[in-house]
């Protein structure tokens, strides 16, 4: 398991916050705010995307990490995460997230200023990756 500073914790959950408060959750009434650092050392940050048409909802952490691989990022430290009652990262964004890595850094964070931390590798153990397609597809090696 990686470490990240008080600092990047913090100001990665601060980050989570404020993306929140943009989140577009008109029908769940359930605002996310994601923010996930890079190795690079940027911050990616998003919250959740309703849309009428239910299954196309995005929720906050696949957002970020679109916003950062459409950037040019591959490499990530930790994602926090941010919801009214300290709601986990669903099914789906467990394993988008460790299409990038195994191990990243997990915050969950609540409203009241609560923040849990864990790691994805703990959060979807035994996981599928590209390793298990090795020799299947080209660059399948990750
Ligand atoms: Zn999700």
């Amino acid at each position: 398991m990686q470490k990240i500073s008080e600092f990047n914790r913090e100001q990665l959950v601060e980050r989570a916050r404020q993306a929140r408060q943009h989140a577009y959750a008109p029908y769940s009434g359930y605002p996310v705010g994601a923010a996930l650092l890079a190795r690079s050392g940027r911050v990616y940050s998003a919250g959740n995307v309703e849309n009428a048409v239910y299954p196309l909802t995005i929720c906050a952490e696949r957002a970020a990490v679109v916003k950062a691989v459409s950037e040019g990022e591959r490499d990530f430290v930790a994602l926090a995460v941010i919801t009214e009652n300290g709601g986990s990262p669903c099914g789906a964004c467990r394993q988008t997230l460790r299409e990038f890595s195994r191990d990243m850094v997990i915050l969950i964070a609540d409203a009241a200023g609560n923040v849990r931390e864990t790691t994805l590798d703990l959060l979807l153990p035994q996981s599928f990756s590209a390793a298990d397609l090795e020799g299947k597809v080209p660059g399948g090696e990750r």
